[in-house]
């Protein structure tokens, strides 16, 4: 019997590729941002084309076998009202993907917000599912005092939450450069753009937009078009967030400028097919060695095990990491894998 493939399995097929950093699809608008595409630091950096991302995906996919269908991971409850509280502690609770609530000198802030249920564009009608829920609720949320957004992909810039974050808290947006426009477009003024090195006080927290190794783009004429960045939080103890990225000097180069970091969110997840995956999205192993790198006492890893971007089995990244913290002598104590809901104290 011929199984006709059905339009879902094809619209999942094609938003893959397109969530999973390329970003593309027809049908959008044009970018609001005129800036010319921005650059990575390193001058040999060259990613693997559109193309070359889909066919690896389609053709070379190791997706559809058995052992790589996903399930949700555990969850912890959070302490809703302890979050809610809190003026004073260091906390930070992991929701889910590159999402952050991080707690610091009594100003509450998240990191590359999604609620999605999906990830990708039409406000995520179209593209990759989410198989692990939001660690907490949208409506059990903390007053949200400012928004930090890495860059534009569908993962960690969402419209649906976005607007509803707007509309519920009118945080402050620090965004890198061309996405307070695209900002604007949506009714949301409440925002500031930052080049890489440029920084801006917000509740009394320093924020500076530091480098990544990545891109941006939602759209096949938007590539490159609005920056991307990690972020420094400076307050009574010193943050660091990745957002997405490759291994570059820039990890070594934010801890000699900011650091030593209390605490380091990085990437541990959607590093394969490694040789596309491999100048935008580090390796567990890279992201231990960028925690070195910044001198950071503890980090979180982020971004994976929450929608169904990555070709790594979804629950390989934390045993990677542990192997590698065993590898390399690392004290295990300074590498937290949450549970989606979980909150520490830093
Ligand atoms: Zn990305
Ligand atoms: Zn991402």
């Amino acid at each position: 019997m011929i199984r006709r493939p059905r339009i879902a399995y094809l619209l999942f097929a094609l938003a893959v590729p397109l969530a999973w950093g390329a970003c593309a699809a027809a049908g959008l608008s044009a970018a609001s941002s005129p800036h010319p595409a921005f650059r990575n630091l390193d001058p040999e950096f060259r990613r693997a084309s559109y193309w070359e991302r889909a066919h690896s995906f389609l053709i070379g996919g190791t997706w559809w076998l058995p052992e790589y269908r996903v399930k949700a991971l555990a969850a912890a409850t959070p302490d809703v009202r302890a979050l809610r509280d809190n003026g004073i502690e260091a906390t930070v609770t992991w929701v889910g993907h590159a999402t952050l609530l991080v707690q610091l000198d009594g100003v509450n802030f998240l990191t590359d917000p999604t609620w999605a249920k999906r990830t990708g564009p039409f406000s995520g009608r179209v593209g990759v599912g989410r198989y692990t829920p939001p660690g907490i609720r949208f409506s059990d949320l903390p007053r949200i005092d400012f928004v930090l957004v890495s860059h534009d992909h569908y993962d960690h810039l969402d419209e649906p939450t976005v607007r509803r974050l707007h509309e519920k808290f009118d945080p402050l947006f620090v965004v890198p450069m061309g996405i307070k426009s695209w900002l604007a477009d949506r009714g949301i003024d409440n925002a500031i753009e930052l080049d890489w090195g440029q920084s801006v006080f917000a509740k009394g927290l320093q924020v500076i937009c530091t480098p990544a190794q990545h891109g941006s783009g939602r759209t096949l004429v938007d590539q490159g078009r609005r920056l991307w960045s990690s972020w420094v939080v400076l307050g009574s103890k010193r943050f660091y967030f990745g957002g997405d990225t490759g291994y570059f000097r820039h990890f070594k180069e934010a801890g000699d400028a900011y650091g030593p970091f209390d605490l380091a969110a990085l990437p541990i997840g959607s590093y394969t097919p490694r040789e596309i995956a491999k100048p935008v999205h580090i390796s567990p192993e890279e992201a231990l060695q960028a925690q070195l790198d910044l001198r950071a006492a503890h980090m979180v890893g982020i971004h994976w095990g929450t929608f169904g971007l990555a070709r790594e089995r979804y629950d390989e990244p934390p045993q990677r990491i542990a192997a590698e913290v065993q590898r390399r002598g690392l004290d295990p104590e300074s590498v937290w894998i949450l549970k989606p809901g979980e909150t520490v104290h830093w």
